[in-house]
Parts: structure tokens; C-alpha cells; sequence
């Protein structure tokens, strides 16, 4: 059997009762757009941003979610046998909208055959209490995972890619959200332009002041026609090589507690998308050689979290 040096996500759901079940996400366009692109906040969006590239349904803005939660479902246990659903809200911020329609859109997925949960990706700056009451009514008679993008702690590098957002935005949409009833997923990127392994181990050890469930991290990825690609040809931003990522992914992997999930440790863009770097396409090479990387310095998730492994 692989050694996993760290808690896949797979067990954190077998302990939320889906122990048996094969339960697999269904990507699904809100019909969502973001406020770091409409205005609202900025315009042009984060400098990597690409929605094709991220999020597989991105052009279903008009289909109803209910359509694309049957298509989505028949093809996922026709070709992977799953047998439970949850209704992923990925495309653009899952939460950015009046919440009389967040309310239908959640409760129309929520009531299509075999879904058992809804995990909705978001900005941190588009969650309101209102929201937050929603999600803690819902999480009641069904799993529900609120996942917020933070990317880095640090407040200059979230200015240097567009964020539009600070870190004690994301810091009071974490507060709030504490002990509502839901779980909590945390998004971060590594290899951010202007950052280091410093920047990494101090992103993860912010972290440690909120009880969360679940987290992805991926590296940064040039998406074709976004301002990074730009930044990459000109030589202004140097992609992470796979032992510089996967060194920074074990340094932070250390520092999250033990009873976290990992959701995604790697993330790429379809063939014809992506710029650079290649490797990152490869997710069993960096799952073994994270691996590799935890025996080597005798580690493992959560070993250097502050007050040990937890
Ligand atoms: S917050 Fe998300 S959807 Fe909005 S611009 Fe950034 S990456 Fe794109």
C-alpha cells in the first residue's frame, strides 16, 4: 500500500458517514460572475485568473443547475461508478449574488436525485451573514462546505496578483463563519510572484487560529491569455520546478493540523490552456514525491503545527 503522510480527503468524508459510498463533486455553473471582474471590487480579475481553465463547466452559465447536475451525475457513475453526488459551485464565486437566489439555486441542487451535500467556492469578501445563515440552516439536513480563497497571508502579494481582497477580509469572513455548523474549506497557491518558502510556512501557521475541515493548495499555473502569461514571457514571473513545489507543499502540509483533509495538492489546466509549468499536469508524480519528501525529513501533516501534531 502508497504511504500518505498526509489525510486525504477521502477519509475526512468516510468520517462525515459517506464511509461506503463512492460520493464524487459535480462541477456546475451558478450562473455566478466576480466582483474583481465586474467592477465591483477591480477589474481584470487575479492576474492567473482564467475561468476555462479551473473550472470545467464555465461555459454552462445558462443551463439550469438541475440539468447540469443530471448530466454530470450520469456521466460520473457511468464512467467512474460513483453512487453520491455533491453539487460543486465552482465557476467564479459561488456566493456572489442576492441571497434569495443563492437560496434557490442551493435548495434546487440539494433536491436532485443522489446528491447528499453542496460545497460552494467563493471570495472571502463575498460571504455575508446572510449567507452564513443560509449555510448553517442547509448544513442541517445536508454536507455543506463553504471553501474560501485566500492563496497567501500576506497582503502585498494579494495586491501584486489582483486580488482585491486582504487578508483581514478573509480573516473576518473565517471568524464569522466559526462554529456555524458547516465546514470550512481553505484555497491557497504556492509559488505566488514575490514569494518563498518564508511566505508558505507563514500563510499556513495564520491558518492556525480557526478550526477548519478541509484544504486545497496547488501551485501556480500560466494560463494562457491571462496578464500572467504576460509576466511569464517577459520573464517578470518564474514558475516553481516540481522540488521547489512539492519542498514548499510538505513545509506547509506540516504546519496544518492533522485532522484536516487534503482536497487538492495539485492543480493543472487543460492541454490546450496551459502555458507553463508541464509538470504540474503529472498529480501521481507529485503525490509520490511528496511522499518521498515527508520520509526524508521524518515528517508528515501536522508534525510542525504549534503545538504538535493535532
Ligand atoms: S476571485 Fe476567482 S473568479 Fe474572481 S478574478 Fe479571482 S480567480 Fe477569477
Amino acid at each position: 500500500m502508497r504511504a500518505a503522510y498526509h489525510k486525504p480527503y477521502a477519509r475526512l468524508l468516510a468520517e462525515r458517514g459517506f464511509a461506503n459510498l463512492r460520493v464524487r463533486k459535480v462541477p456546475l455553473h451558478g450562473g455566478f460572475t466576480c466582483p474583481n471582474l465586474d467592477g465591483t471590487k477591480a477589474r481584470g480579475g487575479c492576474t492567473y485568473c482564467d475561468n476555462r481553465s479551473f473550472s470545467p463547466v464555465a461555459g454552462s452559465r445558462t443551463v439550469p443547475v438541475s440539468r447540469q447536475l443530471a448530466e454530470g451525475s450520469a456521466f460520473m457513475r457511468d464512467h467512474i461508478g460513483a453512487d453520491r453526488f455533491i453539487a460543486y459551485f465552482q465557476a467564479f464565486s459561488g456566493t456572489y449574488a442576492p441571497i434569495e437566489r443563492l437560496e434557490t439555486l442551493y435548495r434546487e441542487a440539494l433536491a436532485a436525485p443522489s446528491v447528499v451535500g453542496i460545497s460552494i467556492g467563493t471570495r472571502p469578501d463575498c460571504v455575508t451573514p446572510a449567507t452564513i445563515d443560509l449555510l448553517e440552516e442547509l448544513s442541517r439536513g445536508a454536507f455543506v462546505t463553504l471553501e474560501l480563497g485566500l492563496q497567501s497571508a500576506f497582503d502585498e502579494t494579494l495586491r501584486r496578483i489582483n486580488r482585491a481582497h486582504t487578508f483581514d477580509e478573509f480573516a473576518a469572513t473565517m471568524d464569522l463563519c466559526a462554529g456555524r455548523g458547516f465546514d470550512l474549506c481553505v484555497h491557497l497557491i504556492l509559488g505566488l510572484p514575490g514569494e518563498g518558502p518564508e511566505h508558505y510556512r507563514a500563510t499556513a501557521l495564520a491558518l492556525e487560529r480557526w478550526r477548519y475541515q478541509s484544504i486545497k493548495i496547488h501551485p501556480l499555473h500560466v494560463v494562457r491569455g491571462t496578464r500572467l502569461e504576460a509576466e511569464y514571457a517577459s520573464g517578470k514571473y518564474v514558475p516553481l520546478t516540481r522540488d521547489e513545489y512539492v519542498s514548499g507543499l510538505a513545509d506547509v502540509l506540516e504546519r496544518i493540523p492533522a485532522t484536516v483533509g487534503v482536497q487538492r495538492f495539485t492543480a493543472d489546466a487543460p492541454l490546450n490552456l496551459l502555458v507553463a509549468p508541464a509538470w504540474c499536469r503529472d498529480k501521481n508524480g507529485v503525490l509520490n514525491a511528496l511522499n518521498l519528501e515527508f520520509q526524508g525529513r521524518g515528517s508528515r501533516q501536522g508534525s510542525r503545527t504549534r503545538d504538535g501534531a493535532r
